[in-house]
């Protein structure tokens, strides 16, 4: 959805690999095993059922390694050795089991919802027939490409720019992201209101980098997409010769987007996303869009200022416009059409969805299993509406109160963590309070959930559910444009297992997934929550100074309230981070980006310091308890290093390993651990590490 693409929501874990443009569906591509009657309810052989995650694990570790020269290994070697990647994975971790764990969950949720019986409250027809229909092979594999046919046909009769503008216009009412992204976001100087506004974006493959540079993995990432897109075009019912002379005026127009677009870490920059426009200066940035058209057909409430993320991508854009024929454009625009709806056809477009995104681009195997992607769509598009009957399974209130407790704790931690810095003077350290002060918190699932009476969700017509599912949350999103911001929304669904900060907001967000073990188990002592959900917790709270959220005030708008001393020193010290983990190497030849990962490694830093500063302070209130000794052989501070250390115990593919390097401003889970840990003194004390062991940095680096 719109809203993650945004800069201002930082997530804690796994981003979700997909195409830079109407990427949220092709996950739930691919194949499938059920077969049944339209309008049938659809039942599925029983999976094998996922046990609950464990917490600590000792039964992970690998304790032939000296934790002072791998402590990575030293955690979770037994555990990788254990766990290799199942085939329809492309990276294996233990966010994915809790997320293998809560799906099954949802699956049985919504096997009981898909039964057709007409007592069924409003909320469980919705989702148990969305998944009905998604589940119902045997009707969507009849239908082939049909039902995209309204949609196609459009696109072929398009004679003029009018209608151009208009059909684009149409499709970002779908949730296809042609040429741009068009959204609300909030202001990024008066952050209680929305205001629109126009982002980079219209490509098929997950970076720009792809289309521009020159070495031979990105050419012959170009060649297979340039197949892949063929090859969709072809199942279309083109002949070769028409598919490869579209193909190349796709690319054509692609690429240019590609150059005309900042690259990632650019768009870290929070100044690269400030430029509100009247709308008539954006009319004169790019004359040759007819915005006014464009905007007026969407459906979207009128304005009069937007913000063009940035200015230059349309000022390029502008200049291609006319160049492009209007037969290219309609070649464009079939593409995407076919991008975005090839998850929810038959066979041949899931196979060939899947061949290049999941197998090719990540190294997937093969593709999950239907009920598997069927109950993520139903997340993704109906996620309040299931969450609320996964909550009242799951979550409880002595859950909530326990979180609660720790929050404030890691909050404390942190001001006491501002106060004591060596290198902030009083004036930006008093700034920083205000800020930390004014953090809040949701925890669980949302208090207000969101009013889906208006989607009608129908059993037998799978894209036209998922396009009702879409086009409620374009217009939700649109019609936030002018109105003030709701702080009690969501931008994760309840069984999410992660957690975001919102600079905008100013809040810190913890979805009911991911409030279970390994990061946070009511059975544990505190050394092990404090690792795993309490580094959790300073992470999202420090993303709120890492490297964006340092530009943004307590009140969520971007302002200055750094002297520039301090904001000098600050930057040398992320500087330090940034180059340590550029040097790391996940697969030989590959580096880390440690621009691009440079605000998750500063709250990992952050994170896990004040979660051992809050550890203490909790083991020093219980003084003389059990809490203070050891237990399985290991000090309260061993065991948290060690419980922060197997939240990350993960395998990846090579090709997944890739991706992300370019991509996912995440360091890999290896390289969060072993970054964060050689960067601070307490672990070195905590297993007695020499200073010239390797998780003991010569050049530590710290900034909160
Ligand atoms: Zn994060």
């Amino acid at each position: 959805m719109y809203l993650k693409t945004l800069l201002t929501a930082v997530l804690l874990g796994i981003a979700t690999v997909a195409a830079q443009s109407g990427g949220a569906a092709h996950q739930a591509s691919a194949t499938a095993s059920a077969t049944a009657s339209a309008g049938e309810k659809v039942s599925t052989p029983a999976p094998k059922p996922v046990s609950r995650p464990k917490s600590f694990d000792l039964g992970a570790m690998d304790k032939t390694v000296d934790p002072c020269e791998d402590f990575y290994q030293y955690s979770c070697g037994a555990w990788r050795r254990d766990n290799p990647i199942p085939p329809d994975q492309a990276r294996w971790g233990r966010f994915n089991e809790l997320a293998e764990y809560n799906r099954q969950l949802l699956h049985e949720i919504l096997e009981k919802a898909s039964a057709n019986d007409p007592k069924r409250d409003p909320l469980t027809q919705k989702v148990g027939d969305f998944y009905t229909s998604c589940m119902d092979e045997k009707t969507v594999n009849s239908l082939g490409s049909t039902p995209l046919k309204p949609l196609l046909e459009r696109i072929a009769a398009i004679s003029n720019k009018d209608q151009l503008v208009e059909t684009m216009a149409y499709m970002h009412s779908l949730d296809m992201n042609v040429l741009f992204g068009f959204g609300a976001q909030p202001d990024l100087h008066n952050a209680s209101m929305h205001i629109a506004a126009v982002r980079q974006g219209g490509l098929g493959l997950p970076d720009r980098d792809y289309y521009i540079k020159d070495d031979p993995k990105s050419q012959e990432t170009r060649e297979k997409y340039q197949a892949h897109v063929a090859n969709m075009l072809k199942l279309l019912g083109d002949d070769d010769s028409a598919a490869q002379k579209e193909t190349q005026a796709i690319m054509r127009i692609e690429t240019k987007l590609a150059q005309a677009a900042y690259d990632r870490v650019a768009m870290r920059d929070p100044k690269n996303h400030d430029h509100k426009l009247a709308v008539t200066e954006l009319l004169t940035l790019a004359p040759n869009f007819e915005f006014t058209r464009f905007f007026a057909s969407s459906g979207a409430p009128s304005f009069t200022d937007v913000n063009v993320v940035p200015p230059d991508f349309f000022k390029q854009v502008n200049g291609i416009l006319d160049s492009v024929s209007i037969d290219d454009w309609k070649a464009y625009l079939k593409w995407h059409a076919i991008h975005s709806a090839a998850p929810t056809l038959s066979e041949p477009f899931v196979q060939e969805n899947f061949s290049f995104y999941e197998k090719y681009l990540s190294g997937q195997k093969e593709p999950r299993a239907r009920w598997k992607r069927c109950v993520l769509l139903t997340d993704q598009l109906l996620g309040e509406a299931l969450g609320q009957s996964y909550v009242a399974q799951t979550f409880g209130a002595d859950g909530k109160k326990r979180m609660l407790k720790m929050v404030d704790a890691l909050e404390q931690a942190l001001g006491a963590d501002i106060q004591d810095l060596s290198w902030m003077t009083a004036d930006t350290r008093k700034q920083a309070q205000i800020k930390l002060k004014a953090i809040s918190n949701k925890i669980g699932y949302p208090d207000k959930w969101r009013d889906y009476s208006t989607v009608k969700i129908a059993r037998g017509d799978l894209l036209g559910n998922v396009w009702q599912a879409r086009a409620f949350e374009m217009r939700r999103n649109w019609n936030k444009i002018g109105q003030p911001l709701d702080k009690t929304e969501w931008g994760m669904t309840p069984p999410t297992v992660n957690a975001y900060y919102s600079s905008s907001e100013n809040d810190i967000n913890f979805p009911a997934g991911i409030l279970q073990p390994p990061f946070f188990d009511q059975t544990q002592d505190d050394a092990v929550n404090f690792g795993g959900i309490g580094v959790v917790i300073g992470h999202e709270l420090t993303h709120g100074f890492d490297d964006q959220g340092s530009k943004f005030d307590g009140n969520g708008n971007l302002s200055n309230w750094w002297t520039e001393a301090d904001r000098k020193e600050f930057d040398q010290r992320t500087g330090c981070i940034a180059d340590e983990y550029s040097s790391f190497t996940p697969l030989p030849e590959l580096h880390l980006n440690g621009r691009l990962t440079l605000g998750e490694n500063t709250a990992d830093n952050g994170g896990m310091r004040i979660a051992l500063m809050a550890l203490r302070k909790a083991l020093a209130a219980e003084k003389g308890s059990s809490a203070s000794q050891k237990k399985d052989g290991f000090t309260p501070e061993q065991r948290f290093f060690l419980g922060f250390a197997q939240v990350w115990c993960e395998n990846r593919t090579d090709e997944s390993a890739r991706l992300a390097a370019k991509t996912d401003p995440h360091s890999p889970g290896r390289y969060r651990v072993i970054g964060t840990v050689q960067n601070n003194p307490d672990f070195a004390k905590a297993f007695a590490c020499k200073p010239n062991q390797k998780m003991v940095s010569q050049n530590a680096c710290r900034v909160w």
